[in-house]
């Protein structure tokens, strides 16, 4: 199986690290997630399944094949989906119907699977049921996601100005200021170039 750990996590969030399973390159590569096999290594690689929930998935996966992809197709669906939404969100713009569509069928299912789970002197929600449903993972994706857009976090929810760059996080510098995923790597280019541009125009001034 497919290892996530060159797979930076910058989101901050579940839903967000989800969306940014694109490379970071939208249209373009890499893409991290190519079968439903790398979709439930992806999510054990962030703590959403457990190993022997993977073992289970993946016998499951290769019993129904068909069942598999169509998941597989779902989780893509729900990634980009989500992206279009966020970005419409941060461009002031109204989301389209069939990316919110996406995102509340997804949430049905989920949503059917929450039950309340005492826990200690208070309750939690958890997942219950289903541990062979090959949708399992989707389910703390698109309930993370539903959070995220009904909460103020929506409004830290900022795209890296790298070029092409189109990986999102939650901002949570106190005024408001990261603008790379990673200073170490969108950050760095950006640098770079504008150092080469300021070059560039020193050595034309020069007689
Ligand atoms: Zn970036």
């Amino acid at each position: 199986m497919k290892t996530f750990e060159d797979l930076s996590r910058v989101g901050g969030r579940p839903s967000l690290d989800f969306v940014n399973t694109e490379g970071g390159h939208r249209n373009g590569p890499p893409e991290w997630l190519e079968s439903y096999g790398d979709v439930v290594g992806w999510s054990a690689s962030v703590g959403l399944l457990e190993a022997d929930e993977v073992s289970d998935l993946l016998m499951e996966a290769s019993a129904k094949p068909e069942e598999a992809n169509r998941v597989f197709d779902r989780a893509i669906e729900l990634r980009e989906g989500l992206f279009r939404v966020l970005r419409s969100v941060r461009e002031g713009r109204e989301p389209a119907a069939g990316d919110l569509a996406v995102l509340d069928g997804e949430l049905s299912a989920a949503l059917v699977r929450l039950r309340l789970a005492p826990d200690g002197d208070r309750f939690e929600w958890r997942f219950v049921g289903g541990e062979r449903a090959l949708d399992r993972m989707l389910w703390p994706i698109v309930r993370d996601a539903a959070d995220l857009l009904s909460s103020d976090v929506l409004e830290r929810i900022e795209e890296c100005d790298g070029d092409n760059c189109t990986w999102l996080f939650v901002d949570t510098s106190r005024n408001h200021s990261r603008r790379w995923c990673k200073m170490g790597d969108c950050g760095n280019r950006a640098k770079a170039r504008r150092y080469y541009q300021r070059h560039k125009q020193s050595t034309r001034r020069t007689p």
